[in-house]
Formats: structure tokens, sequence, C-alpha cells
């Protein structure tokens, strides 16, 4: 496929923007970045590559833009972020297709992601007009205590290839809405979808350098000069731990305020007495949901005894049945991995718990074709302490566990230093809600395999990140208290 046939399902050209976007204007980078369809291996763009200077002159954009954008009203902020949002929704199909070629995702997926992704800029729209302060009389009687939410200043906001828009969305959306201007710096694997959103959000109406979008090859520079530069104030990052890890360390030099939305390991717990029909329908949602490459996915099922065989054959029928292909040909339901990198990781760790005792009901193999592949896969007998218990799969591999008491699953379930999300499937609520408590994640699906939404506290305990996105909450990680001691 050339780029010209790569491109040529959309009805607006407006959306193939390939420069940096620094303060209003599309300028150039010191090179390029090749972007590839992992549905084929192909290349279909370049985009621009930013170096320092440029990220430093992003941060001089939105410098100049913030405090314009901090004085508008927030009835007007407001207004801007719903244009963007039904921009959004009219431009679905193109960023749709967009999403699945940069990142592979099948179609619906994709058309998920674009309607989920918009209802950021719908909910922080509503949002930007509702922010709060607060008052109270001290306890001594000596004076008032005034409490005021002010925007916290410029934000570097950093996000995978996963869900290209939606990502963004999740900081975009409150950043805005709390009057930041920001500068966004996406995947490189999946800058196209970033490009396009600044494209209509220039439409909606956001002011120049109020949202800045850069990307770069040099990631790690680039973010460490955004960071030790004093203006910004804030990072909010999407991605793997290991280089949350490393943004934390980088912004703790300049004490930079972070909020971090990292890797999970989801536990996926079906109980006897679960409707099993419903637990394997939560289950592939849970699992197959942008081809196991979510944050949220499940990655260990964990049965209990007398349900396990019904189960297992369940999920087995329904995984062998998914069509496999390019993200963007009719009636896939499975698209590509992300990289060629990612398909073989999953080899290894479907490999080595194989080699250890566990054997596939389907899948299990590369699927070798040309594009990054790999089957829906079922393993069964897997080792509690196989590598893959342990490591985010990222992709559409369920291994199932069996367990025998609630005990024994709530400790699995916690044998993980991650703590995103969890699945908890029972007949008895009060069980299913005991057991949702003793697991130490930030979200828990009770007979539900799908959690996210733009109106609650998305986030994760332990390893899997610090602060919540969405929410009522989500702004004020873009908002500083401010406390007036007020006598009179
Ligand atoms: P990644 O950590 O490799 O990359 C994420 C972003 O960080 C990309 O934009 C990348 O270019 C950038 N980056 C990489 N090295 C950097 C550095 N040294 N300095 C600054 N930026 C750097 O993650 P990924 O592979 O793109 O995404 C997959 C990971 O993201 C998974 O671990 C997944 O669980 C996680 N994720 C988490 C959530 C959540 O909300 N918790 C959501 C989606 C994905």
């Amino acid at each position: 496929m050339t780029q010209d046939t790569a491109f040529s399902g959309y009805a607006d050209p407006a959306l193939h923007a390939r420069g940096l976007f620094i303060g209003g204007n599309w300028a150039p980078g010191a090179g390029a970045i090749p972007v590839h369809d992992p549905s084929t291996g192909n290349r279909i763009a370049d985009v621009a590559d930013a170096g320092v200077d440029h990220a430093l002159r992003a941060v001089d954009a939105a410098e100049a833009a913030a405090e314009g954008w901090r004085k508008m009203s927030s009835r007007q902020r407001s207004e801007i972020l719903r244009r963007w949002f039904e921009l959004m929704r009219a431009h679905a199909e193109e960023l749709a297709l967009l999403i699945s070629l940069e990142n592979g995702k099948a179609l619906p997926d994709a058309r998920g992601e674009v309607a989920y992704a918009a209802e950021f800029f719908r909910w922080y729209a509503e949002e930007a007009t509702r922010v709060g302060g607060e008052f109270r009389h001290t306890p001594s009687g000596a004076h008032n205590i005034l409490v005021d939410h002010e925007p916290i200043g410029i934000a570097v906001l950093i996000t995978p290839w996963n869900f290209p828009a939606a990502m963004a969305t999740r900081k975009i959306g409150p950043a805005l809405a709390a009057g930041c201007t920001v500068i966004l710096k996406p995947a490189s694997e999946t800058p196209l979808t970033a490009y396009a959103m600044a494209r209509l959000g220039e439409e909606a109406g956001v002011p120049p350098g109020v949202v800045n979008v850069l990307t770069t090859s040099k990631p790690g520079p680039v973010t460490a000069a955004m960071l030790a530069d004093k203006r910004v104030r804030k990072l909010s990052f999407t991605g793997s731990t290991g280089v949350g890890r490393t943004l934390l360390a980088e912004a703790a030099k300049s004490v930079v305020s972070c909020s971090m939305e990292l890797g999970g390991n989801a536990p996926f717990l079906v109980f006897d007495d679960a409707d099993i029909d419903a637990a394997l329908d939560g289950a592939m949602v849970a699992k197959m949901r942008n081809g196991g490459e979510a944050c949220t996915a499940a990655n260990r099922f964990y049965v209990q005894s007398g349900i396990h065989d019904a189960f297992v054959e369940g999920l087995t029928r329904r995984m062998a049945a998914l069509k496999l292909g390019r993200g963007y040909d009719p009636d896939v339901q499975c698209g590509p991995m992300i990289t060629t990198k990612a398909v073989e990781k999953i080899d290894r760790l479907v490999s080595e718990a194989k080699a250890r005792g566990a054997r596939a009901t389907t899948g299990g193999e590369p699927a070798g074709e040309s594009g990054y592949y790999y089957p829906p896969t079922v393993l069964v007998d897997v080792p509690t302490d196989a590598a893959l218990a342990h490591e985010e799969i990222f992709g559409p591999v369920a291994a199932v566990y069996r367990f025998e008491t609630e005990e024994e699953a709530v400790r699995l379930a916690n044998d993980t230093e991650y703590g995103l999300a969890a699945y908890v499937y029972s007949g008895d609520v009060m069980r299913a809600m005991r057991v949702g408590r003793g697991i130490d994640t930030g979200m828990v699906g009770i007979n539900r395999g799908l959690m996210s939404d733009p109106a609650a506290p998305f986030g994760g305990t332990k390893q899997s990140g610090l602060g919540r996105e969405g929410g009522v909450t989500g702004i004020l990680e873009f908002m500083e208290p401010k406390y007036f001691a007020v006598e009179f």
C-alpha cells in the first residue's frame, strides 16, 4: 500500500497534518519520523521530528497563550471544548480510519475509541464551569479559610500509541477546562491522530499556543528540556511503568507535579455462581478490546474449579471464532499488534508458559503473515509463577488459572506489582463487592468487562500510577488549591 492509497479513504484532506504544531503554526522539524501501517508493515507517512529547540519554542508558545486562556471565562473555554467534541463526532469515521491505519486496531474498536475520546471533551466542557472553592471557619475562630483553585500552569502531556485519541483527550480536556495551556507529545508510532485532532481544535476555536503538538524521535532529551524549564509546572504521562519511573526522577529535579497512568496486569475472577454467559461476554470485552493492547486488559483469568472447564470451553470457542486481519478490512475483529517487537514479546511469554506445562486450546503461535499478527489465544494449565502471570502481555492471549477458595482468588489477584484494574464475576453481589474491596487496584469491574468512562476516576495503585484522570477530580490534577486566610 503506498502512502497515497493508504490515505485515499479520507473525505477531509485537512486531517492530513504532518508538521509540528507550535503556537498555531505548522512548522517543519529537524528531520522526519516514518509512520508504519501495522496491518501491512508499509510506511504510510512521515511526520516532523522535533528537537530540544522546537520543544522550548512550544513552551514559549504555551506561555504566550497562558494568560489569555486562563483569563477567558470558563463558559467560553467550555464552549470551545464543546465545539471540539462536535467536530470529533462529525469527523468520527475519518478519525477511526486514521487510528486503524496507524495503530492497527479493528475499525469497530477504532470507532469506539473516537466516541470515548470525544466524550472527554464533552465531559470537561461541562466540568469547566463547575470548579468550586471552599469556605470554612477555623475551629479557633481566629479567621476564615477561603480556598480557590487556580490553573497549575503549562502542562506537558505524553501519551502512548494504544489509544492515540482517547489518551490525548483525557489529558487535553481537563487541562484546558482548568485554564492550562499544553504541549502534547504523542507516541511516534501513532502521531497522525494527534495532529488530526489538533486541526480540529483549531477549527473549534482553540487559540494559538493553547495546544501545541510535537513528535520526536528523542523523547528523553526533549522531555527533560521541557521539564527543566521552570515555566512547565505539570507532567501528565500515560505509558509504561518503566518510562514513568524515569520521568518521575526527571520531574523531581524541578519539582514538577506529576500524574502517572502506567502499566497494568488485571485479574479477571469468575466464581462458580457467576452467570457464565455474562462472564464470557465480559471476558471477551476485557481481553479483546483493542486486540488486548489496553492497560485495563484482563491478563490473568482466575476461574473457580466448578465452572473452570465450561468457561475454558466457551472462551476457546469465542476466541477461535474471531476474524484476524487488517484492522480496516470489513468484518475484522482482531487487527495486528503495533510492532514486530510486540509480537516477539507475546511469543516469548507464551513459549515460556508452554515450556512449563501450559497448553493452548486455540492459537498459541504467531500468525506468520505480513504485518504484525498474533492470533487470539487461550492458555490453560499455566503455572502461577510463569512470566506471563507477572508481565503485561499486551496482546490477545488469555491465560486461565484454576482456584478453589475466595481467599485464594484474592491472594492470586493481588500477586502483582500492578494495581490498575480488576474484574469480578459472581451471582452474589455481596461476595463480588467483598472480593473487589480485597483487591488492591484503583478500579474494579463488578459483573462488567468494561469500566472506562469519562465521568469516572480512572487510575491505579502500586506501580500502576499516581493520580486519576476523568471524573469530577480529573480537573484538579491541573489545578493548585490556593488558601486565603481571611479576617472579617
Ligand atoms: P511507553 O512508556 O513506551 O511510551 C509512552 C510514551 O512515552 C510515548 O509517547 C513515548 O514516546 C514516550 N517516551 C518513551 N520514552 C520516553 C522518555 N525517556 N522520556 C519521555 N517520553 C518517553 O509506552 P507505550 O508502549 O507507548 O504504551 C504502552 C504502555 O502504556 C503499557 O504499559 C500500558 O499499560 C500503558 N498504558 C497505561 C494506561 C493507563 O491509563 N494506565 C493507558 C494506556 C496505556
